[in-house]
């Protein structure tokens, strides 16, 4: 895979994705600009190289044109954060684009319409891909959360430039720390996986059995591994057809040499409610009435212990309803953790929607060697698929 820094680019159509899905709401406020920043030093490094840049991008899920979910609003805060005006068009397929781009000066930047706006773009349509590819000399993809998919503008569309299609520089971060975090590791190799469910999880769980030394299983999906070993969860989060996924995966554990690290206690509450009243008891001892919202004191010296003996850490999923502080401490605790062995020297990933906003909640996102921006394409990477967005760029054309 080829990046920016091994091509001049200057005066060159630059046609560069990135992904722009940003939460907006009904008033095209955007409410989280993470996902804008982290395409900066890819569009800034394209400016001073003086290409012209016309970027794409996909927002939501319309059927059909939604102006909801319209990209303008991006423009203009781009325009804020670049300092330069940002041109839009409102549609990403049109004649008036060529027009549009026929009057770029060097360094100017353009931003195309929601891509999903045309259901070919999701379905790959190789036509579409076509006519995107002909607003550009060169493609780079830096959009890392899709690139788990076979759409058009990170997938077909790389056929149009056999030799022309480079990685940005966050696709480029994102793969190069996976790969550190997986491929050759610093051991011992620990992770971390929580979150609600387990039926979510499997893959990625069965896969890094392969990898790790340590995995440590928290959160709801930690209830059905206690109920499979005979426990007795009260209302806890239950997934009665996985209870034979939680057996197996225990037995791959043993026959691999995995050490597998369930919880040993639990803080229950009578309701899903901040303010429930609610107690610790081992996992396989909740009463009727009562559900595990959180992983107990027990739990978190256990996974303490084993996150102080790692040398790599890769945590994917809250340990408890961290959203209520009242059932936060695991997830805050086992983050401080993280963040204290990464200070020892420790390498450290995290990724997937919730344990971000997890690691930000508890403001120590900054005290981690790295959060990855993609959790659907982190999981595909670590369920040890191929990333479609990837091969693409690597493919033998080169
Ligand atoms: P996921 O998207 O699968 O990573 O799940 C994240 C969600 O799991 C968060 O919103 C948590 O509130 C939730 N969660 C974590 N632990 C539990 C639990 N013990 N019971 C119910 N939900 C939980």
């Amino acid at each position: 895979m080829k990046n920016i820094d091994t091509v001049s680019l200057s005066e060159k159509r630059v046609l560069l994705r990135v992904d722009f899905n940003v939460p907006i709401d009904k008033n095209q406020n955007i409410l989280e600009e993470e996902r804008i920043l982290a395409a900066l030093p890819t569009i800034r490094k394209l400016i001073s190289d003086q290409a012209k840049i016309i970027i794409i991008s996909h927002l939501g899920r319309p059927k059909g044109r939604d102006l909801s979910l319209s990209l303008k609003a991006v423009a203009t805060r781009l325009s804020s954060l670049l300092r330069k005006n940002v041109l839009f068009s409102d549609d990403c397929i049109s004649e008036k684009n060529n027009l549009i781009i026929s009057g770029m000066s060097a360094g100017d930047v353009l931003l195309l319409e929601n891509l999903r706006f045309y259901k070919e773009e999701k379905e790959g349509v190789v036509e579409f891909a076509r006519k995107l590819a002909a607003y550009g000399d060169v493609f780079v993809n830096d959009a890392f959360g899709v690139s788990h998919r076979k759409h058009c503008s990170v997938y077909t569309i790389a056929s149009f430039f056999p030799k022309n299609k480079y990685s940005g520089y966050l696709l480029n971060n994102e793969i190069n720390f996976l790969e550190k975090a997986v491929l050759n590791p610093k051991r011992p190799l620990t992770a971390i996986i929580g979150g609600a469910k387990i039926s979510s999880k499997i893959e990625v769980i069965k896969s890094l059995l392969n990898k790790v030394d340590n995995l440590i299983v928290g959160g709801g999906m930690a209830y059905t591994f206690a109920k499979s070993m005979g426990g007795s969860i009260g209302n806890s989060i239950l997934e009665e057809d996985k209870i034979n996924v939680a057996l197996e995966i225990i037995q791959i554990a043993k026959r691999k040499n995995v050490n597998l690290l369930i919880p040993l206690d639990s803080v229950n509450a009578k309701e899903y409610k901040n303010n429930s009243e609610n107690y610790i008891s081992k996992i396989s001892h909740i009463d009727d009435g009562y559900m595990g919202l959180d992983i107990g004191p027990e739990s978190i010296k256990l996974f303490k212990e084993c996150i102080n003996r790692s040398n790599s850490i890769i945590w994917n999923g809250p340990m408890g309803v961290f959203e209520m502080d009242n059932f936060s401490n695991g997830t805050k605790l086992i983050a401080k953790a993280i963040c204290e062995q990464t200070k020892a020297g420790a390498f450290s990933i995290v990724g997937g929607g919730d344990s971000v906003a997890a690691i930000k909640r508890f403001n120590l996102h900054k005290k981690v060697s790295y959060i990855s921006t993609g959790g659907g394409a982190m999981l595909s990477y670590l369920e040890g698929e191929i990333l479609p967005g990837v091969t693409a760029l690597k493919s033998s054309f080169e």
